[in-house]
């Protein structure tokens, strides 16, 4: 066992971030007794090929606006500033040689979860670090499906246990794409800095 840190990974598009992610890393660092969280923009996720994403700089800028009033959390860009393939098996040896010391939790909502099967060795990932999971209220999962997917699995997670939060980053640029603001579904510096930027308009033309 590890005398060092007990450090939370928390990697995703956060495109853009919101209180679901907050939320998620906040009841993680309570619950495991973490002593800070990452926030990992990935650059371009595998299993998100095809989507349009943000650029990656105005997603650190946000990343860093819905994390700056708290000391837990930790903006880094290991995973967005290497090249592509983005998998989180190839990341954690990256964290790891800057961590020599930690024990790793990856946070993943439970939608991340249920698609595990979809991510590069997902196997090899559980043996790297633990899972530590808040079930989203729509993402079901198949245990003995995922179970035969990813041996292993069952014993790798542990559950995180609070309210839930049915949001998504997907719902909020559909929201702001029909022209409304995101104010009270993300920290208001992020939604400033979307204004200000104009992101997430509905394209015209
Ligand atoms: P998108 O809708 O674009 O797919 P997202 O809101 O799911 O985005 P990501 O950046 O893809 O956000 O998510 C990063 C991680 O945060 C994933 O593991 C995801 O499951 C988790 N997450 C995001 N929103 C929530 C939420 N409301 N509750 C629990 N986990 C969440």
């Amino acid at each position: 066992m590890s005398t060092g840190q007990k450090i939370g990974l928390l990697g995703g598009t956060f495109d853009p971030p919101h209180w679901g992610h907050l939320w998620l890393a906040e009841l993680a660092r309570q619950q495991l007794g973490l002593d800070k969280v990452l926030f990992l923009p990935v650059g371009q996720p595998p299993h998100k090929v095809g989507r349009e994403i943000t650029a990656v700089s105005h997603r650190i800028q946000l990343v860093s606006l819905a994390i700056e009033t708290n000391p837990n959390f930790v903006l880094d860009t290991t995973d967005c500033a290497r090249p592509a393939p983005h998998s989180t098996v190839t990341l954690l040896p990256l964290l790891a040689q800057a961590y020599p010391e930690a024990t790793f939790w990856l946070l993943l909502g439970g939608d991340s979860l249920r698609d595990l099967p979809t991510w590069t060795d997902p196997a090899r990932l559980i043996t790297q670090c633990r899972l530590a999971v808040l079930p989203r209220p729509e993402a079901i999962i198949e245990w003995e499906r995922l179970a035969t997917a990813v041996p292993g699995i069952k014993t790798a997670v542990d559950w995180l246990a609070g309210p839930t939060l049915s949001l998504s980053a997907t719902a909020i640029r559909a929201w702001l794409r029909e022209g409304h603001r995101a104010t009270y579904l993300l920290p208001t510096a992020v939604a400033d800095y979307i204004t200000q930027h104009q992101l997430y308009q509905a394209k015209t033309g």
